[in-house]
């Protein structure tokens, strides 16, 4: 199933993306066993993603030395940041300020220069974290204060509960704030990631142009 799954996902990629060639899966992995993250990775998975650092810590010491790559996505307690640091290769989900510069003072601790994305509240869900739109721009211009923080790009979570049209007006929004502010004002700084899209809603993502899609239950189940 989960083999099948994974493939019927790769070709949705094709056929839907703009650029499928520059499109991430990553399998998302909360909640499933070490043994179904194995399968996953044994299909071609290359990217997990976990939304708890202490269930993530367990798991990730079972899996042991498999080559795949780990990403978090959830809301990130500051008091957990150094083990976070220390377990993830990226942070998709810097939802404020002050996370930021506490993952930046525990990246500087162990030398590294950390991956990070900053996650945006684009359908400004007051159940959901991150950042609004217009704060973007002044979010950015602060990265000058954490110089052990990689800006790669921005994350978001949409409406579920939307239809596809409302979906994919979030999708632009972001791809559109994307684009400008990558283009224009903060062209030195490597923004090349959007991860947006989930099982129910990564197709109008993709559309959208979504270089990142985060699938949990569209693998797993
Ligand atoms: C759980 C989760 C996903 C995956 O959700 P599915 O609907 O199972 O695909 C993606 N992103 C985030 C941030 C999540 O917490």
């Amino acid at each position: 199933m989960i083999e099948k799954n994974i493939r019927k996902i790769l070709d949705t990629i094709q056929i839907h993306s703009p650029y499928p060639e520059k499109v991430t899966l990553v399998a998302v992995t909360k909640n499933r066993s070490v043994s179904e993250i194995r399968e996953a990775i044994r299909c071609g998975v290359k990217v997990i993603g976990e939304n708890r650092v202490q269930e993530s810590e367990e798991k990730f010491a079972l899996l042991g030395a498999l080559s795949v790559q780990k990403h978090f996505i959830g809301h990130l307690q500051t008091n957990k940041v150094n083990k976070a640091v220390e377990l993830f290769d990226m942070i998709e989900s810097v939802d404020s300020e002050r996370l930021a510069g506490a993952l930046n003072v525990a990246a500087k601790a162990t030398g590294k220069v950390l991956p990070v994305l900053i996650q945006v509240n684009i359908a400004r869900d007051p159940r959901k974290f991150g950042i609004f739109e217009e704060n973007m721009e002044d979010f950015l211009k602060k990265a000058l204060l954490w110089p052990h923080l990689k800006i790669q790009g921005f994350m978001t979570i949409g409406r579920l509960e939307a239809d596809e049209a409302e979906q994919k007006k979030y999708f632009q929004a972001l791809h559109s704030l994307f684009e400008q502010m990558r283009t224009a004002k903060f062209s030195g700084m490597d923004l090349q990631y959007l991860s947006m899209g989930m099982s129910g809603d990564f197709i109008p993502a993709l559309e959208c142009g979504a270089t990142m899609i985060r699938i949990g239950s569209g693998i797993f189940d």
